[in-house]
């Protein structure tokens, strides 16, 4: 069967390698040069089944509203986008019931802990290296309150399957003893043993690899215009390089799937999450962490694609800091590593709006964990 796949980020490619070994005929179309070069292209790297846990909550609202215009927020929502986003936003109130959040951690629990399982399997299958970290994972709270909070709601997915241990601040530390500097700024955690990590983009472009390999044609550089329907079917694709035609179609667009389909009358409930990364090199961090850390309430990622510390991948260090709502301006000034300028040496990328842009940073992150008391301009210099 032949099937076009539209999108080469880690979804659309996964999904073709997986078409392929299914005996499909397979072709991917994406916009860019390569594989994994919009949002999987420097994401967090989590593999974290405890991710599971809902944005749409008991008690969300209300924080969000008293977040509004603050810029140092977790999670910011500006006034000026909630027109664009009535509908969304009724639903994402309808779905913050205590019923509902645990309904839906429920299913993103099994999702990721499928999905974790089926990247093993690739793994195991390809043999292919992404500077994967197979160490487990840490979330840090700051207060024994939110400790306790999101171990109870943890602990609901422990049947499914989900493996957690709950720790004070220095049976943190003795995990991951990068952390030892802030331990007094942390009351403890939960060690989630079975999440893993990995570079996203080294990832897509291995299997994107394997899919050539296999007979996948990739058509980069191509942009999707729109989407042909006739008899309740897609009867084919229109590109700013002619219009191609497959027996099966796989929408894999991330964010910009909806804008494909709401002129067939689907309307897809996606809103476009805007997040920050920077990633540094080894050398600039003598001793950092290996374990990956998450702060759900600061809403920021640690994490070390590469399992060693000789320095041998050019960017093994990565922060990642992801907003539910659209933005207009940047906010990298929130991620909570305080970033130094070092004059005439490039040691960072950054990576904004999902993917969108990109840019170079010139600096050095101090393992200072602490909030930005006074907005400050980001750097880099993206708008
Ligand atoms: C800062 C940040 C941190 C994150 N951290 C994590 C994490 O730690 N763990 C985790 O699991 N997830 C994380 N995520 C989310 C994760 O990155 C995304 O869910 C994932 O990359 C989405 O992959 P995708 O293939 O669906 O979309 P994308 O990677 O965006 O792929 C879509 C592809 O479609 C192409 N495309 C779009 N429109 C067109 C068009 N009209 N024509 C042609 N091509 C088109 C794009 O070029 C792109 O290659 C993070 C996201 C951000 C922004």
């Amino acid at each position: 069967m032949r099937t076009i796949v539209l999108g080469a980020g880690i979804a659309g490619t996964l999904t073709a390698y997986h078409l392929l070994r299914e005996g499909h005929e397979v072709t991917v179309v994406d916009r860019q040069p390569g594989a994994g070069m919009e949002t999987s292209f420097a994401n967090g790297g989590f593999m974290a089944s405890s991710q599971a846990e809902p944005w749409a909550a008991p008690g969300v609202p209300l924080k969000i509203l008293k977040w509004l215009g603050h810029e140092d927020a977790p999670l910011l929502l500006r006034p000026s986008v909630v027109p664009q986003m009535w509908r969304w936003g009724l639903r994402f109130l309808a779905n913050c019931t205590e019923a509902r959040a645990l309904a839906s951690g429920e299913r993103s629990f099994k999702l990721a802990h499928y999905s974790i399982a089926v990247l093993k399997e690739v793994r195991e299958d390809t043999q292919i290296a992404y500077d994967e970290v197979i160490k487990g994972c840490i979330r840090v709270y700051g207060s024994a309150e939110a400790i306790d909070a999101a171990a109870q709601f943890y602990a609901k997915l422990a049947p499914l399957g989900l493996n957690y241990r709950v720790l004070d601040a220095a049976g943190c530390v003795a995990i991951e003893p990068a952390l030892g500097p802030s331990a007094a700024k942390f009351a403890g955690g939960l060690f989630f043993p079975d999440e893993e990590s990995g570079d996203c983009h080294k990832f897509t472009q291995a299997i994107a690899s394997v899919c050539q390999q296999g007979g996948v044609a990739f058509r980069y550089g191509t942009n999707v215009m729109a989407l042909e329907a006739s008899g309740g079917a897609i009867s084919g694709i229109v590109t700013d390089k002619g219009r191609l035609a497959a027996d099966r179609y796989v929408l894999a667009l991330g964010s910009y799937s909806p804008l494909l389909v709401s002129p067939l009358g689907i309307r897809l409930p996606i809103i476009p999450v805007k997040g920050y990364s920077i990633t540094v090199p080894a050398a600039s961090w003598p001793g950092a962490l290996t374990v990956p850390i998450a702060d759900d309430e600061r809403k920021f990622g640690l994490v070390r694609p590469s399992p060693d510390d000789a320095g041998r991948s050019a960017h093994p260090r990565r922060v990642a800091l992801s907003q539910p709502f659209p933005q207009h301006r940047p906010r990298s000034h929130g991620l909570d590593l305080r970033l130094r300028r070092r004059q005439g040496r490039r040691c960072g990328r950054r990576r904004q709006d999902a993917g969108h842009r990109a840019d170079r940073v010139r600096a050095r992150p101090l393992f200072e964990v602490s909030r930005p008391k006074h907005p400050r301009a980001p750097q880099g210099g993206a708008t």
